[in-house]
């Protein structure tokens, strides 16, 4: 068996995971970043009902679609980062930064079009935002990303061993931007030159519809700068997190039919109009706390 066609070894995969996650929770009971608005024990439950929704559609549609398309894309030798002839590790690096980058189009696209945003919405309405609401996503929004996902993986010719690889690094990586760890700001400054970080991902969620369409990134920090779509100058006590007109929880059930029925007008709050806001620094650092 050649080096591409291996995978990493799913119990090696589930531990760095599992190890991730926990240690993510842990740090954010330890560490908050922001004022939670629902107690743990709710937000847990029910944004776990929602993930379990979308772990089962991740495994009907994206974990079956994605591995065959790899493995058609090795056996047609129908590889992107293939025709350049680079030394594996390289090839591996350079599939990896492309499932990222094509990943920030997805999360952009998600927001721009109006069908794609109904899905993803599901995902915004939530009040608070930690390590959880890297669970909620809608079981609609999974299904339509997974041919999407398939053709990333085809056209950009990434190995069983890159998917693998990539996917265990994006489950951590969803984990650590969305959980509420309050990180040193000098080491999180630092850090956000390379990869998405709570508090940016944290104006991602922000109620202010500029605050929300910025900082689409999910692995590495860079397609934001490249595309000017990264905003830092937003401290976190200045951030609601959620959707206007969605200022308080919804149950499970209805965070289900969401995308299916028709929905508050999401950017006006119920008795104001869209949230703005004024005065703030023109600089672009990430501010405290
Ligand atoms: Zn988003």
């Amino acid at each position: 068996m050649r080096l591409q066609e291996k995978q990493l070894p799913s119990w090696f995969s589930a531990a760095i995971v599992i190890g991730g996650v926990v240690s993510f929770f842990w740090f954010e009971i330890r560490r908050p970043l922001r004022r939670s608005k629902d107690s743990k024990l709710s937000r847990n439950l029910r944004n776990g009902l929602i993930g379990i929704t979308a772990a089962a559609t991740v495994q009907l549609t994206e974990v079956r679609l994605s591995r065959r398309m790899s493995e058609a894309g090795e056996r047609r030798h129908w590889r992107l980062v293939k025709w350049l002839r680079l030394p594996v590790w390289i090839e591996t690096v350079l599939a990896l930064a492309l499932l990222d980058y094509t990943l920030y189009l997805w999360h952009m696209l998600s927001h721009r079009v109006p069908f794609l945003w109904r899905f993803h919405l599901v995902h915004h309405v939530d009040v608070d935002l930690d390590v959880s609401t890297g669970l909620r996503f809608h079981f609609g929004e999974i299904a339509l990303g997974a041919p999407y996902r398939a053709a990333q993986i085809l056209m950009i010719g990434v190995s069983p061993l890159t998917l693998s690889i990539w996917q265990t690094l994006m489950l951590v990586s969803i984990a650590f931007h969305h959980s509420n760890i309050k990180l040193g700001p000098g080491f999180e400054r630092k850090l956000v030159r390379f990869i998405v970080t709570p508090r940016i991902h944290g104006i991602h969620h922000s109620i202010i519809p500029e605050e929300t369409n910025s900082n689409f990134c999910s692995g590495l920090s860079i397609w934001d700068r490249l595309h000017r779509t990264m905003r830092l100058n937003i401290p976190q006590t200045e951030i609601t997190i959620g959707i206007p007109a969605y200022r308080n929880s919804i149950a499970s059930s209805e965070a289900l039919v969401m995308p299916f029925v028709p929905r508050r007008t999401e950017w006006s709050l119920p008795d104001d109009g869209i949230p703005t806001r004024a005065g703030l620094s023109p600089i672009p650092t990430l501010l405290e706390p």
